[in-house]
């Protein structure tokens, strides 16, 4: 069979070695902790549950128009003007997952040889979507800054040009839960105006910070028309299994890349979105419980951290923190996993050698736990 060229130029995943291995200890008896996992350890919201019964009871099973239910867009867009952006409900569509919005998006802006710019370490997605495009990768890395954006500003003007045509930014940030400064963002809105890019705000963990309140960069003078604003469900409501996210951007954006998103997915499924109006409108405490405990995580993992003597660089926001461990870090994890039954992700996997990113949503016990076998087992 004759495989097509934007497919067959993407790499697998380099995480899928790990979770291979991980099963397969599983499968033999072992109890792995895995701090690999991209997903809340929360149940969805019941409120939430129940919101999504009651609209498959009363009947929301069929297609719905292809962008969204009128009700989940305006839900939406009440939502990113609270964060400063100023979209109506025909400035929004409603993907299944966030992932999928990102793929529309790259599908919808970058051409074949276009040039698109990311800050490593980068969640592994953006590299693959950006290939199936057929454009052309240009990387900064954050790793030299303890992954902070400020500091890699010089660096971003150095690569940044008149023929760039994208620049994907994560705040807060997978795998290094860094959320970006304002004068960062602030930096990043000049050199996008000055030399006209798109830019893609992905603000999936935007719910989740702890000492800041992320700006959203399409909220900053500038960059109204130049910002494609992504988000979704997962994360925030611990809604990953649903698969609800939306992108948001100018109309003749919206028209562009509606036309995809009718030909692909036709829409997202009728009554998740009726539980995603829920999720918007409802749901502030428990998303502040789970944010609460997420940050009680990071600092018992930094303090477990500090004790057995490693600085691991603090993170600000999502779920994820960037361990330094001896390279190459592909070994490392291999090892760890092995030897302590804790599986991680390799660094490299997100263009950051050197590291393995842990995850923390696992309880207090399995991260003390995960820690204790690292060190026992003489990975610390
Ligand atoms: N963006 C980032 C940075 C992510 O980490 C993820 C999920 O891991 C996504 C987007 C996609 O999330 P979903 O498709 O579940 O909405």
């Amino acid at each position: 069979m004759h495989y097509a060229d934007r497919v067959t130029r993407v790499e697998p995943s380099a995480t899928l070695a790990i979770s291979a291995l991980a099963s397969e200890l599983e499968a033999e008896g072992a109890d792995v902790v895995d701090l690999s996992v991209g997903e809340p350890d929360f149940p969805t919201p019941e409120n939430v549950v129940e919101a999504g019964k009651a609209a498959m009871d009363a009947g929301h099973t069929g297609y719905t128009t292809s962008n969204g239910i009128q009700k989940l867009r305006e839900a939406i867009a009440a939502k990113l003007r609270a964060d400063g952006l100023d979209h109506g409900p025909e400035n929004v569509i409603v993907t299944p997952g966030a992932k999928q919005s990102l793929y529309e998006v790259t599908q919808t802006l970058v051409d074949e040889g276009d040039e698109v710019v990311l800050l490593d370490p980068a969640w592994v997605s953006y590299e693959a979507m950006v290939k199936l495009a057929g454009g052309s990768l240009v990387r900064v890395d954050l790793s030299p800054y303890d992954f902070r954006l400020e500091p890699a500003l010089t660096d971003l003007e150095n690569v940044i040009s008149d023929s760039t045509d994208l620049l994907i930014v994560n705040s807060p940030s997978n795998p290094t839960g860094a959320v970006y400064s304002d004068a960062a963002l602030e930096g990043v809105r000049d050199l996008a105006v000055d030399h006209d890019v798109t830019v893609v705000a992905d603000e999936i963990y935007g719910e989740i910070t702890y000492d800041t309140d992320p700006t959203s960069l399409g909220s900053l003078d500038g960059m109204a028309d130049r910002t494609i604003t992504v988000n979704g469900f997962s994360k925030a409501y611990s809604m990953t299994g649903w698969r609800l996210g939306y992108f948001a951007g100018p109309e003749d954006l919206i028209d562009q890349a509606g036309k995809l998103h009718s030909h692909s997915v036709s829409c997202a499924t009728n009554f998740v979105q009726h539980a995603g109006v829920e999720a918007l409108e409802h749901t502030d405490d428990a998303v502040d419980q789970m944010v609460d405990a997420f940050e009680d995580r990071r600092d018992l993992l930094l303090d477990l951290f500090a004790d057995a003597g490693v600085d691991v660089p603090t993170p600000d926001g999502a779920f994820y923190m960037m361990l330094p461990v001896e390279s190459p870090d592909t070994e490392w994890c291999e090892g760890a996993l092995e030897d302590a039954h804790v599986a991680t992700v390799p660094g490299s996997a997100f263009g950051a050698p050197g590291y393995a990113r842990l995850s923390y949503a696992a309880s207090e016990e399995r991260l003390r736990e995960g820690v204790e076998r690292l060190v026992d087992a003489g990975y610390l």
